[in-house]
């Protein structure tokens, strides 16, 4: 009896491998990818730039540029501009409170003009784009600009995009999307915001 379950779990096992390794084998197109990282949950921009460090890691030039800046001091520009990934901040009179629409427009176009800058150079492998999301649903840029500039990169460039609520538009562009939902979060609990966890 147990041989024969070893036997049925080896055979299953092994018609699993024979699908994996077909599909593996037909995946052999090397190019730069667009990925959206949305959703609710923790976790979105964590994963950017984890994949910003694993990039760094193999000798890649990588390239950040935040969409929103908090008050607080971010631990990933602590140690990635020392290994020098260049930063693009947007301005700080960017906050969630002011909300003041010509100011916070100015602010976006700048650090966008960088972004753009970014998306033409051919020597960079990754760009993330951290809450560029909330500049398309603020209207703070144009949807067709940032559109046009994610399509024309270097064909070998990834880019990064993260962000709650993501453009309908940019999600078709994506070609890798993954939503974070949010099962539970420690601040519901009344845990804050901690340095070298949260930010
Ligand atoms: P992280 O930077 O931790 O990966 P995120 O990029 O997914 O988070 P953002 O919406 O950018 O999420 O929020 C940034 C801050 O808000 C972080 O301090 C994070 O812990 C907190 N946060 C994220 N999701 C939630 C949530 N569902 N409820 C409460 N706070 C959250
Ligand atoms: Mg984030």
């Amino acid at each position: 009896m147990t041989d024969i379950k070893a036997e049925r779990h080896k055979a299953r096992q092994q018609k699993v491998k024979e699908a994996v390794d077909a599909k593996v084998a037909a995946a052999t197109i090397e190019r730069g990818v667009l990925m959206v990282i949305t959703g609710n949950g923790k976790g979105k921009s964590t994963a950017g730039f984890g994949t910003v460090t694993r990039a760094v890691g193999h000798g890649k030039k990588a390239a950040v540029v935040q969409f929103i800046k908090g008050g607080w001091d971010c631990g990933e520009r602590n140690l990635l501009e020392g290994v020098g990934v260049p930063f693009e901040v947007m301005a700080t009179g960017f906050t969630w409170e002011t909300q003041n629409r010509e100011t916070d427009t100015a602010a976006a176009e700048k650090a966008w003009a960088v972004a753009e800058t970014w998306l033409k150079d051919e020597s960079l492998d990754l760009i993330l784009l951290d809450e560029l999301t909330y500049m398309l649903s603020y209207h703070y840029l144009d949807l067709e600009r940032v559109l046009t500039a994610l399509k024309n990169r270097p064909p070998h460039q990834h880019v990064i995009v993260t962000g709650r609520n993501c453009h309908r538009q940019l999600l078709e562009l994506a070609d890798t999307v993954s939503e974070i939902e949010c099962v539970r979060h420690a601040f519901e609990a009344g845990v804050k915001a901690q340095p070298g966890f949260d930010f």
